[in-house]
């Protein structure tokens, strides 16, 4: 079992398979980075998978693909399957702003997929152009349309920002529940990298959606980053609320990103690399490396204070 310093289990592991993506959001990556990791330096995904099935066996049993955009990372379905034939129980997800789905889908379910998260802000076309800075919403609901057709489970994910999409949350709620896909309203945190917008807080987002529904809390499973919530006919939608004091007390999460730093916390810059080791096959050096940087994972983000993380939000995967 994976413990860090604060004595919170640590068993879900988010892989940021790549950087690139092929959106521009406004909140994560508004413009080109001025060099992209070169390929050469990207983790394969044999390597990775090393450092995954020491993870298994260490005590991690949920498992995120994300990026960047996970879909632009060639044979993506070959590491779902590895990962998905090594550990079928091993609760495995990606999460893809849907651009390529309608062409990848059927290749992720057959490789083992069963979870995936689609990025979701609008379901305005010019909205959507000014956020991902891109005509890209008619082929983000095709991919919608086509991972459910396959049969995969969908989860989407909206960032409410004042005067950009926040007049849509009754809207996306409604299509989502209606679709039988679960919402998940996610506080934009402030970060360097993203252009200056204002986010929605918890109570703000709640309030819209109180002047037309009535609902209550669910009691939040552990560990989960998101807050249920209840409609009276039972639909359920999720805010995440990293601004909350408590949202870090039982943060079950370590993050990988594609050049091999394992990363303890989103907000914060600390990182430590198990490339070289990796690439040694040193799997048992890899696993101290982890270890180490659990027992130096923060206790807390800091987006409830004034400050802007200055980690982006295209390198540690959300
Ligand atoms: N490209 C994929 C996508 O957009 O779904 C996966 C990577 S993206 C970094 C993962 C999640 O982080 C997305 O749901 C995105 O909306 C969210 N995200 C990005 N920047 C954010 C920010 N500044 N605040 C809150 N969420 C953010
Ligand atoms: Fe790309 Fe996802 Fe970031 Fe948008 S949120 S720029 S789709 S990585």
């Amino acid at each position: 079992m994976l413990i860090d310093g604060f004595n919170r289990k640590v068993d879900y592991l988010r892989i940021s398979v790549t950087e690139r993506c092929n959106f521009r959001c406004q909140y994560c990556m508004p413009e080109k980075p001025f060099s992209w990791v070169p390929h050469e330096n990207l983790l394969s995904f044999e390597n990775l998978f090393l450092f995954v099935k020491a993870s298994i066996d260490e005590g991690i049993n949920k498992i995120r693909l994300t990026g960047g955009e996970p879909l632009l990372r060639k044979d993506l379905h070959t590491f779902i399957a590895m990962i998905h034939n090594y550990a079928p129980d091993v609760d495995l997800a990606i999460t893809t702003n849907g651009y390529l789905l309608r062409d990848y889908a059927l290749s992720l379910k057959e490789a083992g997929l069963k979870r995936i998260n689609i990025s979701l802000d609008t379901l305005n076309k010019e909205t959507a152009h000014y956020i991902a800075q891109k005509d890209v919403l008619n082929n983000v609901l095709d991919g919608i349309e086509e991972a459910n057709r396959v049969g995969l489970k969908i989860k989407i994910n909206c960032v409410p920002l004042k005067g950009v999409n926040d007049m849509e949350i009754i809207t996306l709620l409604e299509y989502c529940k209606r679709k039988g896909y679960e919402i998940r309203f996610i506080e934009f945190m402030e970060n360097i990298h993203a252009n200056v917008m204002k986010g929605l807080d918890s109570s703000e987002i709640q309030k819209i959606i109180a002047s037309k529904y009535t609902f209550t809390k669910v009691e939040r499973k552990n560990g989960s980053p998101s807050q249920g919530y209840i409609l009276e006919d039972g639909y359920v939608f999720g805010i995440i609320e990293p601004h909350l004091d408590s949202f870090c007390n039982d943060c079950n999460r370590i993050r990988l990103t594609a050049e091999g730093y394992l990363i303890p916390c989103l907000y914060f810059e600390d990182a430590l690399s198990i490339a070289d080791a990796i690439k040694a096959k040193n799997i048992q050096l890899a696993v101290e490396i982890l270890k180490t940087v659990l027992q130096n994972k923060p206790e807390k983000n800091k987006w409830g204070s004034d400050n802007d993380s200055t980690r982006a939000f295209y390198q540690t995967g959300g």
